[in-house]
């Protein structure tokens, strides 16, 4: 792992990861009492030699360990860290019971299978879903019973500041002006915000209120899960509430009046080309700005014979009157 020194003596240990981007940055913050460390990355086989590897690097204990949100580049390494560490890990309350709920849970696979058919996604798709998902259980070794956190807490100085979106129980730190942003803030990519089962019900509405909410924090640095340090966190998140401003109305425009799919308007959004499992994820981006819309009133749901299916809201206003 690669270690980079950044201000405020703080440490940035990059990790690698086998799929795109490459990469995800844990970071080690500097206390009286020893190192928090931020995130884990995946847990690759070979996890809990890298980590007793990397830390020999740095003088000090790691005394306290944060999980900032439960997908894989994040929590997958939590329990070879505990373990290399002895350090107890944190964890946000709602984050970690969608981690249970996901990479806990053996039916979870069949679960989001049967949710994104029902999403208009063929079956050809949702079976290699099932598989990936098998493969990357291992890789998955979330730390059991953390100790749970939330907005407003502080460890060690920092407050933790709720960001969701990218995924509900998302957790960014503050301190100084710096941000430890994860992948709420992110600088050439825009974060994924999905709509997934048993996720909250607008997440691409509570990311743009966290990204509105950064902007009054007005922090000067931020320091992302993936890519360099945002030298202008505020103008990254205009810019970013611009995107999906701009991906609202292209999801508005695509719709009609016979019902459409998320499945099927992913194609209008995200193009033809896409292997399944980018398609997964281009289908849950689809359905977060759907739901947007139904909520701000520019589409309408239709749900039957256990299709849901979108229209302009037209059709929604006839059948209903
Ligand atoms: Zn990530």
């Amino acid at each position: 792992m690669e270690l980079l020194e950044l201000p405020g003596g703080i440490r940035r240990l990059t990790c690698p990861l086998p799929t795109r981007p490459g990469h995800v940055h844990a970071y080690l913050l500097p206390g009286a009492d020893g190192w928090t460390l931020v995130d884990t990355g995946i847990g690759l086989p070979d996890a809990e030699e890298r980590w007793a590897e990397a830390l020999r690097q740095v003088d000090g204990e790691v005394v306290r360990i944060l999980v900032t949100h439960f997908h894989p580049d994040h929590v997958g390494a939590a329990a070879d860290v505990a373990r290399v560490t002895g350090a107890p890990v944190h964890q946000g309350a709602l984050d970690y019971a969608q981690c249970e709920l996901v990479w806990g849970n053996a039916e979870w696979p069949e679960r989001i299978a049967a949710w994104f058919l029902s999403h208009g996604v063929p079956r050809e798709i949702t079976d290699e879903l099932i598989d990936s998902g098998n493969v990357y259980r291992p890789f998955i070794r979330y730390q059991p019973h953390p100790e749970l956190v939330g907005e407003g807490d502080r460890l060690d100085g920092w407050e933790l500041v709720a960001a969701p979106g990218h995924a509900d129980g998302q957790l960014c730190l503050l301190k100084d002006g710096v941000l430890i942003s994860a992948d709420h803030l992110l600088g050439r990519i825009s974060p994924t915000v999905g709509l997934w089962p048993e996720s909250r019900p607008d997440p691409l509405g509570d990311f743009l209120a966290a990204l509105r909410r950064t902007i009054e924090l007005s922090p000067r640095l931020a320091l992302p899960g993936h890519g360099e340090p945002l030298e202008d966190p505020v103008g990254r998140a205009h810019e970013l509430i611009e995107h999906h401003r701009e991906r609202l109305d292209a999801t508005e425009a695509a719709l009609a009046d016979e019902p459409r799919t998320g499945f099927e308007l992913s194609f209008a959004l995200f193009g033809a080309d896409l292997k399944p499992a980018a398609r997964r994820f281009a289908v849950a981006e689809t359905l977060s700005h759907l739901e947007r819309l139904v909520l701000e009133r520019r589409a309408a749901r239709h749900d039957a014979d256990g299709t849901v299916a979108y229209t302009a809201p037209q059709l929604g206003r006839r059948a209903s009157a």
